[in-house]
């Protein structure tokens, strides 16, 4: 290329590169702070107006705006600046149309930009006599610099054959051309005519555009490498340095300023403005778009390298020009894409098996739904059942109870009267077996109602210790004909006053009581209560010396229809429900049961209570003692008794008679309300189950009448949870269970105040 000589001026050049280097290193720092992208442009020569366009971009921030942190890199002697751009030490580079020839010798170079669309490029003869064309020329000596293909071409074209030349070293030294060493050089018709002008040397210029050939002048151009690297980064540079460019040919004079304060003073103003001038007519940026590059003119360069042997025949310009308005390259797209469905099918090879598991689960889960489903199903019917099988105990309940009321009841009315030894005997064998019995539906009826989550623990003030005694009091004939010792203990540390379930308490006492009796055949039954850990709980034990339960036996005596052996149940009777029903009732009053036994040694079961405690004032009226109280202690009132079964009706007028009262009669609701209207009565004693109106319709009617009623005690054989309550919500005051007892009825009647 031009200006490779030997003899430029080495200190000039050092001091430039220093400069540079400095401006380089601190304005680096300064772009890396600011994030900019840094590239270098590899001038072709020093600097001088041939490059204003790019000191524009750099001064008015065009690169800056684009991102880039641009360092304009003077030519080096003796060193070729398009190797620097291929060899990465800069990133852009101008450029001539001697890059087709890099091109084909392997460089891969691509054109971004035409700056010049002329080359400057022209000989230079000194005009003397006889020496006005190239043919006069040709035999004279003269300096062409290296790859000057146009001028070649130029001369091939006037029939000059280039290797006949007198060719001669390039110095590039204007002077050995004005003091006629040479006849002719080669120059830039924008730079040494200047020189030469000054010299006053009268000289001719010869331009290849004369001859047809029109090479581009300066271009912009990269690597292939930096285009697909950074085709965003090609694309910004490109675009401030054409404006860069636009601006410097519409402000030259500044351009001249600029260069001289800021790049060199190599060359005077006026130099540059020269050269700014002449630079404007080889880039026409008033008729052509500054940047403009016409593929025909490239193919008329190739192919006059061509001519010249310099490059093959129809050599192919594909990826030599830039073209800015190229669909963006998609290689790249298509790679991805390709690796995406690679992925893909990567993918589904991995999601099949998962896909297929998750078919499998969700098979499995459709199958443990279905489960569940008929679980829920079977859950539903067993509900069901066991509702029926309530209802069912209920209803059996209530029928066993209403004749069981009228066996037990008339046996007591026939020992009332005057028997026989051996009638009384039999009579008193069908009232302990009416008893039995009544205890096993009792034990059936609780331990349904316990299973099936409904029995509720009463909330009742009562005495303890009267509890332990009529326990024991129950019992106490039993223990009497075993010839038993029975006693009942509470240490003096115990209060006596609770509040809680003292039915149920007693219920658990008296099946302990029962068994250890029972089970006893010589020695004692000993009931003992004392404090247990805490002050709401009560620790009790029955204690016997009874026949004892081995210790394999032992864990399941609690379980529902656990008797020790079967040979028990054939002695002593019994349904093996007691002691699962205690437990339950336990528990339910937060304590636990447990057994300590030692076969034919005895037995203790002990068990613990959560109560409250209450006071001696909260308790009820004492019941009446045992027995029919005397009928003196009532004082007289009207009862009426509302009773349709015909049995009950004589039992209770019975019971009634022998506490010193009578009783008018009721058949069903209707007949109690006309005997009201008719008469004034202080209690009721009335069934719940009557034809036509039963007891809690004719309790409710009484209700809503208003003005004073008499006492409502309901009779009723229904023993199921909520019985009493519906009696009580029906507008009753009271509640007794059948069979009736004449206990239980006296004591109902203390409780409605008639006693005197
Ligand atoms: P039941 O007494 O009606 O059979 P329980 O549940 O009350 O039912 O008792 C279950 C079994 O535990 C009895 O059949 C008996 O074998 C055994 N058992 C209970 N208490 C005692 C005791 N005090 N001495 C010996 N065995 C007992």
């Amino acid at each position: 290329m031009r200006r490779t000589s030997p003899s430029f001026r080495c200190r000039r050049t050092w001091a430039a590169l220093l400069v540079l280097g400095w401006a380089a290193l601190t304005g680096r720092t300064g772009a890396a702070e600011a994030g900019l992208d840094p590239v270098v442009l590899q001038l072709k020569w020093l600097h001088q107006f041939q490059f204003a366009g790019y000191y524009a971009a750099q001064a008015q921030g065009y690169y800056r705006a684009a991102g880039l942190d641009v360092r304009l890199r003077e030519a080096v002697p003796g060193q070729d600046p398009t190797d620097a751009v291929l060899d990465g030490r800069a990133n852009f580079g101008v450029g001539t149309s001697e890059l087709l020839l890099r091109r084909k010798a392997g460089a891969p170079v691509v054109v971004l930009a035409t700056i010049y669309q002329h080359s400057a490029l022209v000989l230079l003869a000194r005009h003397e006599p006889g020496l006005d064309d190239l043919q006069a020329l040709s035999n004279r000596p003269m300096m062409i610099e290296p790859l000057s293909a146009e001028l070649f071409a130029y001369f091939k074209y006037e029939g000059i054959d280039p290797k006949k030349l007198h060719l001669q070293d390039h110095t590039f030294d204007v002077r050995d051309l004005i003091s006629g060493r040479v006849t002719a050089m080669s120059g830039y018709s924008t730079d040494e005519p200047f020189q030469l002008k000054q010299a006053h040397l009268d000289f001719l210029t010869f331009t290849p555009r004369a001859g047809g050939i029109d090479f581009y002048g300066d271009n912009l151009f990269t690597t292939e490498k930096e285009l697909h690297d950074h085709p965003a980064r090609v694309e910004a540079f490109r675009r401030a340095s054409l404006r860069g460019w636009e601006y410097a040919m519409a402000h030259r004079e500044e351009m001249v300023d600029l260069i001289l304060r800021s790049y060199s003073t190599r060359k005077s103003r006026a130099h540059l403005m020269f050269e700014a001038e002449h630079t404007a007519a080889l880039m026409h940026p008033e008729l052509i778009e500054i940047g403009h590059t016409n593929p025909g003119r490239w193919r008329h360069i190739a192919d006059t390298y061509a001519e010249l042997g310099m490059l093959p025949a129809a050599y192919p310009l594909d990826g030599f020009l830039y073209d800015p308005n190229a669909p963006p390259d998609l290689t790249w797209l298509y790679w991805s894409l390709a690796g995406a469905t690679l992925l893909a099918i990567g993918a589904l090879g991995w999601a099949l098996p998962l896909v297929r598991l998750n078919r499998r689960l969700r098979q499995q889960i459709a199958g443990r739904e279905r489960a569940e489903a008929q679980l829920r199903a079977a859950v539903a019917a067993a509900e069901q059942a066991n509702q029926a099988k309530s209802q069912f105990l209920a209803m059996i309940s209530h029928e066993i109870r209403t004749p069981m009321n009228g066996v037990i009841g008339m046996t007591s009315l026939l020992l009332d009267s005057p028997l026989s030894d051996r009638q009384r005997d039999w009579a008193e064998t069908i009232r302990l077996c009416g008893g039995s019995l009544l205890t096993v539906i009792n034990d059936t009826l609780d331990f349904s109602k316990i299973e099936s989550g409904r029995l509720e623990l009463d909330s009742q003030p009562f005495s303890l210790r009267g509890c332990l005694a009529g326990a024991c009091e129950v019992v106490a004939g039993r223990a009497a004909e075993k010839q038993l010792t029975l006693g009942w203990q509470a240490d003096p540390a115990v209060p006596d006053t609770w509040r809680g379930d003292g039915a149920r308490l007693r219920q658990i006492l008296l099946n302990l009581l029962g068994n250890a009796v029972k089970f006893t055949d010589r020695g004692e039954v000993a009931l003992t209560v004392l404090r247990g850990g805490d002050p709401s709980e009560l620790a009790f034990a029955v204690r016997d010396t009874g026949i004892g339960i081995s210790p394999d036996v032992q864990p399941r005596l609690f379980q529902s229809f656990a008797q020790a052996d079967a040979s028990i149940a054939r002695r002593y009777g019994g349904t093996g429900l007691g002691l699962a029903i205690s437990k339950r009732l336990c528990e339910l009053m937060g304590g636990r049961i447990w057994i300590e036994s030692q076969e034919g040694q005895g037995s203790t079961f002990r068990f613990t209570v959560r109560l409250e405690r209450a006071e001696a004032s909260d308790l009820p009226p004492a019941p009446a003692a045992t027995g029919a109280p005397a009928p003196e202690a009532f004082r007289p009132c009207e009862i009426l008794l509302a009773e349709d079964n015909a049995v009950n009706r004589t039992i209770a007028l019975h019971m009634l008679e022998r506490m010193g009262y009578r009783a008018d009669l009721a058949g069903n609701g209707r007949e109690v309300l006309a005997a009201l209207d008719r008469k004034a009565y202080d209690v009721i004693l009335m069934d719940v189950q009557m034809p036509e109106l039963d007891g809690l319709e004719t309790a409710r009617t009484l209700g809503r009448r208003g003005g004073p009623r008499p006492w409502i005690i309901a009779l009723t054989a229904q023993a199921m949870p909520g019985d009493r309550e519906a009696c009580l919500a029906a507008g009753m005051d009271d509640y007794l269970v059948k069979p009736l007892t004449s206990d239980a009825l006296a004591a109902a009647l203390v409780r409605v105040g008639v006693r005197a």
